[in-house]
């Protein structure tokens, strides 16, 4: 018989957490790089604003790294996601095939487009997108109308899906690749946790016609607040630099704009950050591997708890370590919340579930009974990068 023992479970984070400074963050950024010498460099020049080597410099070293043909940076991941959503074609009324476990900027960004999010169930492994169970819904309520996808409920198109990469955990992308081109939906990639995540040995984020990356603070790398629009689509690639930057035609010093433009670009101060941040990546990526490693062996022992791997075709971040609670301890899960809160152990349920929050309840939904289950029982551990380099 199984049992439940929070104790056990404080006294293994305090041992894994020993050399760590108390209240331990849920995730904190580290600066250990150039990124004063190159913040210094912007203040000189006083380039700091719109124009400045930086930009260009960090959007080539992210195509770089992650593969993609095209990187453009943003002024934030939901600023990304917004001109994905345009690009994928989304317009007034559509509704956008989305997770309902998700961060709130991922619905919004469709709302921002004047459609509707329709809310898909999670996989209980990678907590991303469950293509068999998106499949089966699909064949039920969709049908493909000279080339464009409508569900015959609403009679609305349904546009676009977007998949999110959840805590850095790749999703199953070769399946979505498939029900996207079966039902004539494009696809988007919400990347915006998964820097330096893998499915199958390619970078996620620009399997889709644009994917998006976020260097928030708490994300794995951060410009202070930044985003970045992914694609190897090179027309995408340059309506996403038009549109985040007002649309403006080039022209030395006339001001020319050919459509509603947005003022969604990444400050070059911003990208100098970015650009020592992706030079500390590859050492942060293998720190936080390290953690995610100790955790797994660490909770081996532990009843009542998982903690969660990356799957056989992924490679994943470890963004945000996750740990489940077995299925009949769920209701042990706020006790042990409050209990590492209170031991300074920053540890967080995952968000509320999109269609559980006011504007977005009465939205088109399938049947969301996995990812209820695992906001239920899934919680985040401290997950630093700093916490992997003492081990
Ligand atoms: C952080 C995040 C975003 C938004 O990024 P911001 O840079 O904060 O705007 C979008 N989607 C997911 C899944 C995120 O975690």
């Amino acid at each position: 018989m199984k049992k439940f023992n929070p104790i056990e479970i404080i006294s293994l984070l305090r041992q894994m957490l020993l050399n760590a400074r108390f209240p331990v963050a849920l995730h904190e950024p580290e600066f250990k790089g150039n990124e004063l010498q190159y913040l210094k460099e912007c203040l000189e020049t006083s380039y700091v604003s719109s124009v400045g080597k930086f930009v260009d410099q960090f959007e080539l070293e992210l195509a770089q790294f992650t593969g993609a043909k095209y990187a453009v940076a943003t002024s934030n991941g939901t600023s990304a996601l917004h001109i994905a959503f345009k690009l994928a074609g989304v317009e007034p009324n559509d509704e956008v095939l989305v997770p309902t476990l998700t961060f709130v900027a991922t619905s919004n960004a469709i709302s921002y487009c004047n459609a509707t999010p329709h809310f898909v169930d999670s996989d209980g492994i990678c907590f991303g997108v469950n293509p068999a169970k998106l499949s089966d819904y699909l064949k039920e309520v969709a049908e493909v109308q000279n080339n464009v996808c409508i569900n015959q409920l609403t009679g609305k198109t349904i546009r676009a899906l977007c998949v999110v990469h959840v805590f850095g955990h790749p999703v199953d992308l070769d399946p979505i690749v498939e029900i996207c081109e079966r039902y004539h939906i494009k696809l988007v990639e919400d990347a915006a946790e998964a820097l330096g995540s893998y499915y199958k040995g390619e970078h996620v984020g620009h399997r889709g016609i644009a994917g998006i990356l976020s260097f928030n603070g708490n994300k794995i790398i951060t410009t202070g607040g930044g985003g970045a629009i992914l694609t190897d689509d090179e027309a995408i690639s340059k309506q996403a630099k038009h549109l985040t930057t007002t649309a403006r035609l080039r022209h030395a010093f006339y001001y020319e704009h050919d459509q509603v433009g947005y003022n969604y670009r990444l400050p070059n101060i911003n990208a100098a950050l970015g650009c020592a941040q992706l030079e500390q990546l590859p050492h942060l990526l293998d720190a936080k591997r390290k953690l995610a490693e100790n955790y797994s062996q660490a909770f081996r022992g532990v009843d009542g708890v998982t903690f969660i791997r990356e799957q056989g075709y992924a490679k994943s971040n470890y963004w945000l370590n996750t740990i489940m609670l077995d299925k009949e301890f769920t209701s042990e899960r706020d006790k042990l919340l409050e209990l590492l809160n209170d031991n300074k152990i920053g540890v967080r349920p995952v968000w509320n579930l999109m269609h559980t929050l006011p504007m977005y309840h009465n939205c088109p939904r399938m049947n969301l009974s996995i990812a209820e289950d695992l906001a239920a029982r899934l919680i985040n551990i401290p997950s630093s990068a700093f916490l992997g380099d003492e081990l």
